[in-house]
């Protein structure tokens, strides 16, 4: 099931963006758009929550920092920005102005 939650960039939380999925979920599907995570793909950990744990509950609430569960998707999927040329070789899209 996808949930949509009107938002906007401004009320996001800073990403980290990794230069692609490490190795154990590469191919695997993005939750956001379906499609695999391929190499050379940037992507980024949406932070979920603190999950079942109290002690994480509890710092949670106390905004304290805590080991947020997490779920992978492409950095584009997460902030609109598109993905760089697949390859070195590929000249960038082209856009108008
Ligand atoms: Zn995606």
């Amino acid at each position: 099931m996808t949930f949509y939650l009107r938002t906007s960039m401004s009320n996001m939380p800073s990403l980290r963006r990794f230069a692609e999925a490490n190795s154990t979920t590469l191919g695997q599907e993005c939750p956001a758009c379906g499609q695999p995570f391929e190499k050379a793909q940037p992507v980024t950990l949406i932070p979920l929550g603190p999950g079942r744990d109290p002690e994480e509950r509890a710092r949670a609430r106390q905004g304290a920092f805590f080991p947020a569960v997490a779920m992978q998707v492409h950095w584009a999927c997460a902030t609109g920005e598109d993905d760089p040329p697949a390859s070195p070789d590929e000249p960038p899209q082209a856009t108008q102005s």
